[in-house]
């Protein structure tokens, strides 16, 4: 069937999203995680037909762009680069909401060849809302180089979908993206996506729900919202709410065998938390699957090294003592290698205090004034820069070579056991220990935390 606006419920649909678009203009959605070429795909294929504003009501960075291909004439919608789709954050609440209710006659999931099983499963989050995807595999050349080898053919044939490989910075690959963009949105190509399947438990309770979901519009996977609505997805029900002026909760078959659903699973001992996990493992085995038939690895010893160094950083023996060892070194090197900067500044810096006092003498200025510039000005500046200056000049480049080294992430994969059980976020270590630094860092730091309740405890614990 054809993308008429009856197979795709646009007629219920108040599009929250304000794209500037004709009725002819098919829109296509980029999607893909942080640094994986997706700009580059996106300048490569609308040129200097785009502009740029913000998501309605977000502070998050929206770029739309025009492309004529086969005669036709696409909008592109660049989504925030994001990990997942399950509205951890801003950027994934837009990206969802934006696949699910920007009604995209396609999206273009972009995949870093470099590290396609961790892209795969955002691919797969998106398979799981709609089947009208197109994978693009780009940095190809960078995986070229690292000898890695993928099977696009047979990406394709395990994803469902057609996958395209690119390089993107070179342009390669861009015109049979647009041609497979072309082709789904047409409707001339057929997709065969395999749903995931979860635990029995799981299945059971997707059962009782899917068939009290009528009211969902076509286009949208009924598996997918049941999934989400078991996972108790607030944020779906006010999307869902907002775009299609429809409370869902409404529908009393649907809440009786959403509550159905989750007794069945609170008695095979499968509480929100587990039911999420489930849910992430499953995608992720599946990743792991396909990348096992796909893609090559012609220099076997290919990431061994890291996976092994990961093994004892993130482990339950080593992980947090490796940790303790590390940041101590780094406080050492920073209080001890910071009295020598110190002490010379001082010295340099009270030097120049005489001198100062000395011309105030020497020009016979009133005892305020020489107050009021040398010791109340001068003096303050002389302490902060010589105390405060040389600990932040060391800490903040050492904290920075830890997160090149892709290092942080493990730190707050380490504590966020322990932050949890204090109601906070894992993440905040990294703002505590830059708040070692300067307070001020610890608290612009707190942005990285997703949850603006677990943001605002560490910026109340970073300001103190
Ligand atoms: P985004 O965060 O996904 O939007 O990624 P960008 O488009 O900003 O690209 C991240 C980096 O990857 C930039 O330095 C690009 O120049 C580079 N890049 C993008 N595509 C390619 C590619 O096909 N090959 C190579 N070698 N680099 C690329």
């Amino acid at each position: 069937m054809g993308l008429t606006s009856q197979s795709t419920g646009a007629g219920v649909l108040a599009s929250p999203f304000r794209l500037e678009r004709t009725e002819k203009d098919r829109i296509v959605a980029l999607a893909g995680n942080p640094n994986v070429g997706k700009s580059t795909v996106f300048n490569g294929l609308t040129g200097l037909n785009q502009h740029t504003g913000n998501w309605p009501g977000k502070t998050v960075t929206h770029a739309q762009g025009k492309a004529v291909h086969q005669d036709k004439s696409f909008i592109l919608v660049d989504l925030p680069g994001t990990y997942s789709l399950m509205a951890n954050s801003v950027e994934e609440e837009i990206a969802r909401d934006f696949i699910c209710f920007g009604q995209p006659h396609v999206t273009v999931v972009v995949a870093d060849a470099t590290c396609l099983e961790r892209n795969l499963n955002l691919v797969l989050q998106t398979l799981e809302i709609t089947h009208r995807v197109v994978v693009c595999v780009n940095l190809l050349d960078e995986a070229q180089k690292k000898k890695i080898k993928i099977n696009l053919k047979e990406l394709s044939r395990l994803l469902g979908v057609p996958v395209i490989g690119a390089s993107a910075r070179s342009g390669k690959g861009l015109d049979a993206l647009m041609d497979a963009v072309h082709a789904i949105s047409e409707g001339k190509t057929e997709t065969k996506v395999q749903s995931i399947t979860y635990d029995t438990v799981i299945e059971n309770a997707l059962d009782r729900i899917e068939p009290t979901l009528q009211t969902v519009p076509a286009g949208l996977s009924r598996r997918w919202v049941a999934l989400r609505l078991l996972d108790g997805d607030k944020s779906l029900l006010k999307a869902f709410n907002e775009c299609f002026q429809k409370d869902l909760l409404e529908n009393v078959p649907l809440v009786a065998a959403l509550q159905e659903a989750r007794e069945e699973l609170s008695q095979a001992g499968i509480d929100s938390n587990l039911l999420r996990d489930k849910i992430v493992s499953r995608l992720v085995l599946r990743a792991e699957e396909i990348c096992r038939k796909a893609v090559c690895y012609e220099n076997k010893l290919y990431n061994l090294r890291d996976r092994k160094v990961d093994k004892i950083l993130t482990s339950r023996t080593w992980g947090i003592p490796s940790m303790l060892l590390l940041l101590a070194v780094i406080f050492w090197l920073t209080i001890t290698g910071a009295n020598y900067p110190s002490s010379l500044l001082a010295t340099g810096l009270f030097w120049v205090e005489e001198q100062l006092a000395h011309f105030m003498e020497s020009i016979a200025a009133p005892a305020w004034v020489s107050g009021l510039f040398v010791e109340g000005m001068w003096r303050t500046l002389a302490w902060v820069v010589s105390v405060m200056l040389p600990p932040m000049a060391i800490f903040f480049p050492l904290f920075t070579l830890l997160e090149d080294a892709g290092y942080l992430p493990r730190v707050a994969f380490n504590m966020d056991h322990f932050f949890r059980a204090a109601g906070a976020h894992g993440r905040q270590s990294l703002t505590m220990c830059m708040g070692f630094g300067c307070n001020a860092c610890g608290v612009t730091g707190c942005r990285i935390i997703d949850s603006p309740r677990e943001r605002l405890v560490a910026m109340l614990t970073n300001s103190f």
